[in-house]
């Protein structure tokens, strides 16, 4: 029999703030243990949340670039369950009536084109349980509560994916434009953005889906990929030998690529949701809604089409150049000084990303001002450098600090244009070649090209190939 697999993903994404969704204790990653706390993100008695209204304008900005309907209503509840990282004894979170509905991701790539999304609510995060590292930690659990109270928005897509490959692909573009928006900073490693693979198998064919699994605890794409795969291939096993998938909950184990049972449906928590008491309904008005639309950057694929539609780019510069804000900002200030926008996009794309990703760094790190690259494209255009001369400009000005024409001038790197000097050059390597121009004469014209490379070493790389092309056929035709 064959089968085909269902996966829907539920994505927590901490939301950039700078303090924590009901204090304001800040949200810095990293610091000692239990000193970002204060009475009410530890759920001390008596004391009352305040919703931060940073966090929802994040939650409304992810929401509209999603193309979700931001609900004008939204209520906060209480998730109770008990768990040492959770000290008031439930999570404030939204459950029936959530921020936003519906909207979707249009994927690149994978076999999913548009991955529907059911809907996205805002959730405080827990702290964390730490097992490794202290005193006696084989046998005691430590608990920080840092991370308690950090903005989430949890993204939950409809159960529109097909396969590993597909889910990893729609998780990565979601993190792309959640880092766009500038709403989650990406970092997966330190934890802002996690996932929760639900995977069910069903006979090809069979409208009803099959039961699922919710894998947990996933932290790359790859692993994403890898622990869907591996879910998918266990449950067809399963069904194959007669057995039947049961409703559980397990967890993704990195280590040895398998997931395992965490807890099954019967050991479910029921989670006794009910309205949070201390908080009011969340009223977004319309007005509002446009007011966070209005400072949303434009989105990575409005500014790909402009890229071509404006600038006349070939669609693969615009994707290249259209892969952070970050970069994009770069090429149009070198592209807006420079005039010459396909050199503005070669450069950034060849010499500037090369050199970011030879030292592991980004955009935001490069040291080359956007003024500074259009200079070197400048004298380029000019005909004052060869392109081959500015490559070596480049790479003398990438951290010095020093503008192209500084370096050009005080190394002595400008192209030799002036014709006597270049007759002169070209006539001591016809000289010095004697062997190569009697074959020139004789018909092998292939030997042009070897004449040519010899007069440009011999002006050290600075020679105006036009003008060498021109003199060296002058003087090799017209004495023939
Ligand atoms: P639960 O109540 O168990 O949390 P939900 O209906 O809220 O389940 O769905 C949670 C996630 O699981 C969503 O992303 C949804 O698309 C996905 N999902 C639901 N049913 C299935 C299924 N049969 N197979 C795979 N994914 C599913
Ligand atoms: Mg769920
Ligand atoms: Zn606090």
């Amino acid at each position: 029999m064959k089968y085909e697999p269902v996966i829907g993903l539920e994505i927590h994404a901490q939301l950039r703030t700078r303090t924590k969704i009901f204090c304001g204790c800040s949200t810095a990653y990293g610091a000692a243990p239990n000193t970002h706390v204060c009475p009410v993100c530890l759920g001390m008695p008596g004391a009352l949340p305040v919703l931060n209204r940073q966090a929802v304008d994040y939650a409304i900005r992810a929401a509209t670039a999603l193309g979700c309907e931001v609900q004008p209503v939204s209520v906060f509840a209480r998730k109770n369950y008990f768990y040492p990282d959770l000290p008031k004894g439930y999570q404030i979170s939204q459950y029936e009536q959530p921020l936003a509905l519906g909207g979707g991701l249009d994927v690149v790539g994978g076999d999913t084109p548009h991955v529907g999304l059911t809907r996205i609510h805002m959730e405080e995060d827990a702290g964390k349980s730490l097992h490794e590292g202290f005193v006696d930690s084989s046998r005691r659990t430590y608990v920080d509560y840092n991370r308690g109270g950090v903005p989430l928005i949890e993204i939950v897509t409809e159960p529109d994916m097909r396969s590993g490959a597909g889910a990893a692909a729609f998780f990565s573009q979601l993190r792309d434009i959640l880092v766009w928006l500038d709403v989650n900073d990406g970092n997966m490693e330190e934890g802002s953005l996690r996932c929760d693979a639900n995977v069910s198998v069903r006979p090809v064919g069979q409208q009803r889906f099959g039961t699922k699994a919710e894998v947990k605890n996933v932290n790359s794409f790859r692993y994403v990929q890898k622990a869907i795969e591996y879910e998918i291939d266990r449950q067809i096993e399963l069904l194959e030998n007669g057995g039947t998938v049961v409703q559980e909950t397990r967890l993704w184990d990195s280590a040895t690529g398998r997931t395992m049972s965490m807890r099954s449906k019967e050991e479910a928590h029921d989670y006794r949701y009910f309205p949070e008491p201390d908080l009011p309904p969340l009223v977004v008005s319309d007005e509002r809604v446009a007011a966070v639309r209005a400072t949303m950057p434009e989105l990575p694929e409005a500014r790909r089409r402009r890229f071509v539609a404006s600038y006349g780019l070939p669609d693969y510069d615009a994707g290249v150049l259209t892969q952070s804000v970050g970069l994009a900002d770069y090429f149009e200030q070198v592209a807006a000084t420079a005039g010459n926008v396909k050199a503005a996009s070669n450069w950034v794309m060849g010499e500037v990303l090369r050199t970011l990703n030879d030292r592991g760094n980004t955009i935001e790190d490069v040291p080359l001002a956007p003024d500074a690259l259009a200079g070197l494209i400048g004298l380029v255009d000019k005909g004052t450098i060869s392109s081959s001369t500015a490559k070596d400009v480049f790479a003398r000005m990438y951290d010095s600090g020093r503008s192209a024409d500084d370096i050009v001038a005080t190394d002595g790197l400008a192209q030799i244009g002036d014709e006597s000097a270049l007759l002169s050059i070209v006539r001591q390597v016809l000289e010095s070649h004697g062997d190569a121009v009697a074959q020139y004469r004789a018909g092998k014209t292939a030997t042009f090209g070897f004449l040519v490379g010899q007069v440009m070493k011999a002006s050290k790389g600075k020679g105006n190939p036009k003008l060498i092309n021109g003199i060296l056929r002058r003087e090799l035709d017209g004495a023939a």
